[in-house]
This record gives C-alpha cells, sequence and structure tokens, in this order.
C-alpha cells in the first residue's frame, strides 16, 4: 500500500511540469530573454515549435516567433498581449508562424486598445510577404476572415504588419519604441526569406537567428557584442547538403559567436536529430567560441541584468 501511495505521489509530480509552468514568468526587475519554444517542427519531441519572450521589468514586450505550440507556453509564462509592443517573425514556416490567428483571436477576451506591429521578411514565390501573409489569414478574403475588424480599425487595436526587403544587405533599424531599438538583417535559409532580428533594451541586447544556414555571412555584423545570441541548432555537424543548405551546423554557430564576440550562446530549434549530440557540438562550438553556452528548454528564462 506504501509503495502504491509512493509511486502514485510520483505519477501525479511527474506530471506536473506544465503545471508548475503555469508560474514560469520571469523575474519582476530589469530585461530577460525566455523560451517559449525551443523544439522545430517535430510533434513527438514535447517541445513547443520556435517562441520568444524579451521581458523587461515584468511586462513581456517582444515576441518573436509564433510556431505551434508557443501560444500555450506564452500563457503559461505569464505573459499578457496587453503588453506587448511588437511581434518580430523570421519566416513564416508553420513552425514559427501558425499561431499567429490564435494570438489575435484571444484579442476578444483582452483589453488591448493600442495598435500592435508586427514585422516580417518580404515574400517570393514559395512564401507570401508577411503583409500578405496576414491578409491571406485575416484579410477580407482570408481563411479567418472573421478576425478582418483587427486589421481595418473597428476593434479597439489595429495589427499592423510591414515588410522587412530580405534584398537588402544592410542592418535595418525598424523601430525605435520607447525604449528599445528593433534592427533586422536579412539571412540565408535556402529558398524561404527569413530575417534575423535584435532588440537592444535598456542597454541590453539579444539577437535571433532564426532558422539560417551562413550562406550569407550576415547574422555576426548584427550580433555583435550581443549580451545573448538566440542561435537556430536544428542539425548536427554531419548533416546532409539538403539540410546544411536551410540551417548551420555547430561550427557555424561557433564561428558566428566568435566573432560577433557576443557575451553568451542560446542554442534553440533543436531536433531529435541534435538530441543526445550536445557533447559533441559543444565540443565543435568551444574549438571557435569560448564564453557561455546553453542549451534551450521550453519556458526557460535567461537574465540578461548580469
Ligand atoms: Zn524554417
Amino acid at each position: 500500500m506504501k509503495r502504491k501511495i509512493q509511486t502514485l505521489i510520483i505519477l501525479l509530480f511527474s506530471s506536473f511540469p506544465l503545471s508548475f509552468a503555469s508560474a514560469a514568468s520571469c523575474n519582476d526587475e530589469g530585461v530577460w530573454l525566455q523560451v517559449l519554444g525551443s523544439g522545430g517542427p517535430e510533434i513527438d519531441d514535447g517541445r513547443a515549435s520556435s517562441g520568444y519572450l524579451v521581458w523587461q521589468d515584468g511586462k513581456a514586450r517582444v515576441l518573436v516567433d509564433l510556431g505551434s505550440g508557443s501560444l500555450a507556453r506564452f500563457e503559461q509564462s505569464g505573459a499578457s498581449l496587453n503588453d506587448l509592443d511588437v511581434i518580430l517573425l523570421t519566416h513564416l514556416h508553420a513552425d514559427h508562424s501558425n499561431d499567429l490567428p490564435a494570438l489575435i483571436k484571444s484579442s476578444f477576451f483582452t483589453r488591448r486598445d493600442r495598435d500592435l506591429s508586427l514585422y516580417g521578411p518580404t515574400g517570393n514565390k514559395l512564401m507570401p510577404s508577411v503583409t500578405g501573409f496576414v491578409q491571406n489569414l485575416l484579410g477580407q478574403d482570408g481563411a479567418f476572415r472573421y478576425l478582418n475588424d483587427f486589421l481595418d480599425g473597428s476593434k479597439p487595436y489595429r495589427l499592423l504588419p510591414s515588410d522587412i526587403d530580405v534584398s537588402l544587405k544592410e542592418i535595418t533599424r525598424v523601430s525605435k519604441n520607447d525604449g528599445f531599438q528593433v534592427s533586422a538583417i536579412p539571412v540565408n535559409h535556402g529558398p524561404i526569406p527569413a530575417i534575423a532580428w535584435r532588440i537592444d533594451i535598456d542597454g541590453k541586447s539579444v539577437v535571433f537567428s532564426g532558422d539560417m544556414s551562413n550562406k550569407k555571412a550576415s547574422l555576426w555584423r548584427l550580433a555583435k557584442q550581443a549580451d545573448i545570441l538566440v542561435a537556430h541548432h536544428a542539425i548536427a555537424e554531419k548533416a546532409n547538403p539538403v539540410a546544411r543548405n536551410l540551417h548551420m551546423p555547430p561550427s557555424e554557430i561557433g564561428r558566428i559567436a566568435a566573432k560577433a564576440s557576443v557575451k553568451q550562446l542560446v542554442l534553440s530549434h533543436r531536433m531529435k536529430r541534435t538530441f543526445g549530440k550536445e557533447d559533441e557540438t559543444l565540443s565543435i562550438i568551444r574549438k571557435k567560441y569560448s564564453g557561455p553556452v546553453k542549451f534551450a528548454d521550453d519556458l526557460q528564462c535567461f537574465n540578461l541584468n548580469d
């Protein structure tokens, strides 16, 4: 009987991480990075797809990517739609963008009354631009046209999408918004238009690579001296050429982190092809970069105030 009770207690507590996660907000003071989704598109890895928050003094101000499952993590993080200043999408693969309409739908049940900016890449034959994407979803002929009021001004706030030109070679300063600066640079993600983002806030900086190979060799310029570089670690070193055209291997991540002299490296967008190879990944990165390296998990908080 005693053993049965012990087993029950273990079972109860082993099912608790999600419940505990409901209290997984970052500290109330200063600037924090929170990982909402540390996984890729796989749905059998126990991780949400790509999503991140930048917190300042207890408010989640910047949301980067909104892949499947990351909205549930947003809820667990204690973040509020009312506090968000901007949403940044690195690219429009479903595992980076498809919780967006659900976030807008949630507006029926919030008191947000100021416009919400959304930035993402321009399009090509394979992908719409982010403004086209929003029209495809929420426009008058969109799949979720019942949410069109959030574009035309008849609701208390509008979603305001803008495209960042992926043909640009230089860093684009996107907005200087109430104490923080958002900057962008195009990166190579095979045939998919993609943007890396930097947020400078309260003297701290965090950079998001998004999915990318390093064929444009552009990220290190955006990431110069950043407090944290979140690099997408979707492939192991011995990946095939198709995967290498889409993603950067650990050696490339280490090279970028070193060249940019980032203070800390966070590896996210983790996938089954990299799990179990953490020691190998680390030793390859260590050949180039000697700073702290962390493997991200959902809802993990990183302190930028040290
Ligand atoms: Zn992608």
